[in-house]
């Protein structure tokens, strides 16, 4: 068994929206199809994932540096001992051949989509869906119980209102979400302060709301902030300051007594470590938000994982970063807090397939093998697209 070829795409999200800092408009995202000899019913076993959402697509890294350095493996040097499986380890390491340490930028998105398509085209293989290749693999039962999920969004737009954010979480509630985030730090915080409100009233009360910065505040405005939405008793309030600025970080949760959650913005282990050493982050209250298609894949995330409860927090305080369906299968397979979707945006690769049932706030992975894919309407074409090519030649 061994990899034919590897190919990728860069996919253009769509819409015009924008948060504190970035407008989505420009984003990219690389999709990648790793096909395998194995054939059944006429197509070779391919293997599809994506480096998830909110950055830029990396066709240049894959093409010059990571999909030369797995298509130069000898067979056999890329599969599990018993040579039933790939090994994600093992395409991990090999991609990262010749990479020194640190500088975790743009190739920790490039390689997780690499390695994430590894782990699509196992439980392929498997024909089971992914998030019971990913329990195996750590050690877990493959079972899985509804996930708590809560609806990401609350985007500013041009010609923003009060009114058009309220239609968004009625649309939201309608979909089966109890639970809402919101962004903050777009407007000025009087403005920002209505929305909050807004918010909290639509959802019968603040624990149902989070909201976001997405890393704009300096510690004066994180601080004042933080004063005036403390009586709202929030879910959560995330990326407040830059997300390498752990003494920001520590400072707010001196002053804060809620939860607080970031995370989303660090692509390696090391880097979490160093959250976890000096961000003042509580174990039992704080929120991480690591996400595997931004930080090297799954082979490092269980890493991250490790180190996390090695400080110890829960695995149920991780709810990562993405809002699509290979973070719901890994949220599934670890055993972790929960995550956010993203209904309606961010197409085609944010939300879930219609089967996964978000009811009452929680939602399931279908059955389809891998991560399901296949099944979002939204990515059909864009796979069919990609397929085609990965299987050329097969009959
Ligand atoms: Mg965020």
């Amino acid at each position: 068994m061994h990899i034919v070829d590897i190919r990728e795409t860069s996919v253009p999200l769509q819409g015009d929206i924008a948060n504190a800092l970035v407008n989505f408009s420009e984003h990219t995202v690389s999709l990648v199809a790793v096909e395998s000899d194995v054939i059944r019913n006429g197509r070779a076993v391919t293997g599809i994932a994506f480096n998830s959402i909110g950055r830029f697509a990396q066709p240049g890294l894959l093409r010059e540096r990571f999909i030369p350095r797995i298509m130069a493996c000898k067979p056999g040097a890329l599969l599990e001992d018993d040579g039933r499986a790939f090994s994600a380890s093992k395409v991990h390491r090999a991609a990262m051949a010749n990479e020194k340490p640190g500088g975790h930028g743009d190739r920790a998105a490039a390689v997780a989509a690499l390695e994430l398509a590894i782990w699509d085209l196992n439980a392929k293989l498997e024909d089971e869906p992914a998030y019971r290749t990913i329990a195996r693999a750590a050690g877990r039962l493959p079972q899985v119980q509804p996930i708590p999920v809560y609806a990401a969004g609350g985007y500013y737009y041009p010609g923003d209102s009060l009114g058009r954010l309220r239609g968004e979480l009625s649309r939201a509630r309608d979909l089966g979400f109890v639970d809402y985030k919101i962004k903050i730090g777009g407007a000025p915080l009087a403005q920002d302060l209505q929305r909050v409100e807004a918010a909290v009233v639509f959802a019968g009360g603040g624990r149902h709301v989070s909201v976001d910065a997405n890393g704009r505040f300096d510690l004066a405005a994180a601080l004042q902030y933080a004063d005036a939405l403390r009586p709202m008793q929030l879910r959560w309030l995330e990326e407040m300051g830059d997300p390498l600025d752990y003494a920001l970080h520590a400072e707010l949760s001196r002053h804060y007594p809620h939860a607080l959650a970031t995370g989303e913005n660090l692509f390696s282990t090391p880097d979490t470590v160093n959250l976890l050493r000096f961000a003042g982050l509580r174990p039992g209250l704080d929120i991480l938000q690591m996400d595997a298609g931004l930080s090297y894949g799954l082979t490092e995330y269980l890493q991250t994982v490790a180190a996390m409860e090695a400080h110890g927090f829960d695995r149920r305080q991780l709810l990562p970063h993405g809002g699509h369906l290979i973070n719901l299968h890994i949220v599934a397979g670890l055993g972790l807090g929960g995550c956010e979707v993203y209904p309606g945006v961010f197409q085609p690769f944010g939300g879930y397939a219609a089967g996964c049932m978000v009811s009452q706030g929680h939602a399931l992975p279908t059955a389809a093998p891998g991560f399901g894919l296949e099944e979002k309407p939204e990515l059909k074409e864009v796979i069919a697209g990609l397929l085609s090519r990965a299987q050329r030649g097969v009959s």
